[in-house]
């Protein structure tokens, strides 16, 4: 459960980037984050992973208190998020399988848990016999399928999914946001950040929309009704 009780944050440039924001994300969810260019959306992402720390308010992630975590607490607590970005962020040098296996290792998976793991995850995003492709020779498609894959592969309580279609057509959009609908589905908790109206308005989800560092809307089975 992810919850922000009127946060705020200015960056040291005084830039007031969240005036107060205050939302509640519970366990199996699925929300769209959405609003123009400098609304506040990526700053909400990066508190959350805790790159970035509130100016004001108290913050809560999966258990955690953010706004008194020891240092050495904060990579437990990111074990509970994977996350995905528009620009998919693998290693071009390691194939499909041994992103994923690199994925594991970093938290300690033993190589049997990584074994039976890897085979489920790919047959989940649909990429099981791809595993020996390395990035570059792969759509972007299933480029971001494998970044969802090594998002889930250490079975995170929630996904965070930054812009995640920005870099693909409108159908391979369309396949990749049903993919995280299906995850979600199967019990994993989902944000999606977004201003592709049209792929929001097709899904009938909770929508939280921000503007100008504040929360404007939030409703479920809402529309994204921003005029950019
Ligand atoms: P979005 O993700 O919706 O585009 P951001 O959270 O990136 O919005 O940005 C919100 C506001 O904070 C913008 O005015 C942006 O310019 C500013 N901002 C973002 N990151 C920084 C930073 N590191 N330093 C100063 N200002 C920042
Ligand atoms: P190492 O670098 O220690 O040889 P790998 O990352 O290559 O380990 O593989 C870890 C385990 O996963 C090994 O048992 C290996 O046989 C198995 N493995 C690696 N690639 C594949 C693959 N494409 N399909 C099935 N099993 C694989």
């Amino acid at each position: 459960m992810i919850r922000l009780l009127d946060i705020q944050k200015t960056y040291d440039n005084g830039t007031k980037a969240l005036k107060g924001v205050s939302m509640r994300i519970d366990d199996g969810e699925f929300a769209f984050l959405v609003g123009p260019s400098g609304s506040g959306k990526s700053t909400i992402i990066k508190l959350i992973t805790g790159e970035v720390h509130p100016s004001g308010g108290r913050i809560m992630v999966n258990g955690y208190n953010l706004n008194s975590i020891r240092p050495g607490q904060i990579p437990y607590m990111r074990r509970t998020l994977g996350v995905i970005f528009q620009d998919f962020r693998l290693i071009d040098k390691k194939t499909v399988w041994e992103n994923l296996t690199f994925a594991m290792r970093a938290v300690g998976a033993s190589p049997r848990e990584i074994r039976k793991r890897i085979p489920y995850v790919l047959d989940l995003v649909g990429l099981s016999r791809k595993e020996d492709r390395y990035p570059t020779q792969l759509s972007g498609g299933e480029q971001q399928r494998v970044a969802i894959a090594r998002a889930l592969v250490n079975n995170p309580q929630m996904i965070i999914a930054d812009e995640p279609t920005g870099n693909l057509d409108p159908q391979r959009s369309l396949e990749i946001m049903m993919l995280l609908e299906k995850i979600n589905e199967l019990g994993t908790t989902m944000l999606v950040v977004t201003h592709e109206k049209e792929l929001v308005n097709r899904f009938s989800k909770r929508v939280i929309a921000i503007e100008g560092g504040r929360i404007i809307s939030d409703e479920t089975g809402g529309y994204y009704n921003n005029e950019e």
